[in-house]
């Protein structure tokens, strides 16, 4: 154990003798399924839980020689944004004192920063790998959709998540992407993309070359951020310009309304995933005593946190005959309409660069009793997770007080090798 409580476990699993990934140590979040090792989500509901299989990405690793040095901390089913409501106790920062590490990967984002893993595996739903990337100043990569399997994968909202990369440098993310890549025949919304990704060849990408790269700004995602953080982004996107890139301001209009659709469609697809766990299915025991109403309740109300409560009731709220229309109809109109503007955007730029984070790092126990303001700091990410498309996060900058601040790079759908390639530029 870590004694910023990186690790919910640290049993180490071996893979093969040799690979890409030999002699090196690649730690797991918590969601992702791990034959013969517990795999919790960071919830008392799946405590002692042992998968009987291996995730798709779990199985790649092991084939590249990876060594698994244990399952990573995260907040409960994938649900937060600083990696505070993890059954198993909060995550510090390990590189900022007294800070949240940024959620929901924050215990893959932390052993890295740490040294206590080579890299790590995190999932990404509304920015969770983007988000402890940026706070703990390494890189995280929120692949396209469809790049790579979900297969063994505990799913939150199945159309906006994807398993992707945590290292502390470009190169090393891409290594680790290589590994992961690929169509799997156990998850139909993986896609052939060999073509597109140039055999998903993502190494060699990191090559730093951005002469003539062309960087659109969406301006609507630096409005309201804070002051350090956009000046930070300027200095890094200065680099990049000393470097042969250009840049020019583009709009995303309809990135106002993004963490709304992004919430609502999250938490209803989590409300429908999240029903599976009723105490006979999954999950803890109610306690039969001969009425099953009962039994499922107390299993729910014993086994699930406050906040993956709260998501499952708006969630069902957001779904219910009557509202769906009103509510649910209404995010997924919002979702056609932002993947229609990032088309645009990047229609007129190689990629479109961001913060990844609009604030820096937050002090340890402010975010909890204010959920409303937690989800508004998704502001930058989640858009990105509704138009299905890759971005990566590369630290830019510190802020005077020496907080990690991260640069977000979002390309075109299966555009890996552009984001990876101007990303490594700075890091
Ligand atoms: N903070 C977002 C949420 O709570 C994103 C989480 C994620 O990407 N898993 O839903």
């Amino acid at each position: 154990m870590t004694d910023y409580n990186g690790y919910i476990a640290t049993e180490t699993i071996e893979g093969a003798d040799d690979g890409p990934l030999a002699g090196r140590t690649v730690a797991v979040k918590d969601n992702i399924s791990t034959e013969g090792v517990q795999t919790t989500c960071g919830s008392a509901m799946l405590d002692g839980y042992v998968p009987p299989y291996d995730a798709t990405v779990v199985a790649r690793l092991k084939e590249a020689g990876a060594t698994i040095p244990g399952k990573t901390n995260m907040d409960e089913f994938g649900m937060g944004t600083t990696t505070e409501t993890s059954a198993y106790g909060p995550v510090e920062n390990p590189v900022a004192e007294g800070r949240v590490p940024g959620g929901s990967s924050g215990g893959s984002a932390a052993v890295v920063a740490a040294g206590d893993a080579d890299m790590a595996l995190g999932s990404d739903t509304g920015g969770s790998i983007r988000c402890p990337a940026a706070f703990c100043g390494v890189v995280g990569i929120k692949p396209t959709y469809g790049l790579v399997s979900r297969y063994g994968l505990v799913a939150y909202a199945n159309s906006l998540e994807q398993i992707g990369p945590i290292a502390p440098s470009v190169s090393e993310a891409a290594e680790l992407l290589e590994v992961i890549a690929g169509p799997d025949e156990r998850d139909g919304t993986t896609r052939d993309a060999s073509e597109a990704v140039e055999g998903y060849d993502f190494a060699d990408a990191a090559d730093g070359d951005v002469d003539g790269l062309s960087i659109g700004v969406p301006t609507e995602l630096l409005d309201g951020a804070d002051e350090q953080v956009v000046e930070t982004f300027w200095t890094a996107l200065d680099d990049l310009e000393a470097q042969g890139a250009t840049y020019h301001e583009v709009d995303l209009p309809s990135v106002e309304h993004a963490v709304e659709a992004y919430y609502v469609i999250a938490m209803s697809e989590a409300s429908s995933n999240l029903a599976r766990f009723d105490g006979v299915r999954y999950g803890q025991s109610g306690g039969y005593e001969g009425n099953w109403n009962e039994s499922f309740a107390n299993s729910r109300e014993e086994g699930f946190g406050e906040e993956v409560k709260r998501r499952v009731l708006l969630g069902t709220y957001a779904l219910s005959a009557g509202y769906h229309d009103k509510y649910y109809k209404k995010a997924q109109d919002a979702r056609a309409w932002v993947k229609q503007d990032f088309d645009e955007a990047l229609s007129e730029a190689d990629v479109l660069a961001s913060p990844t984070m609009p604030v820096p790092p937050m002090k340890r126990g402010e975010s909890l009793d204010d959920p409303l303001t937690m989800y508004l700091a998704d502001a930058n990410t989640t858009p990105v997770n509704l138009a299905n498309l890759p971005a990566i996060s590369v630290p830019a900058g510190e802020t005077d007080e020496g907080l990690p601040v991260g640069l977000q790079l979002v390309g075109p759908a299966f555009g890996e090798r552009t984001i990876i390639r101007a990303g490594s530029a700075l890091a």
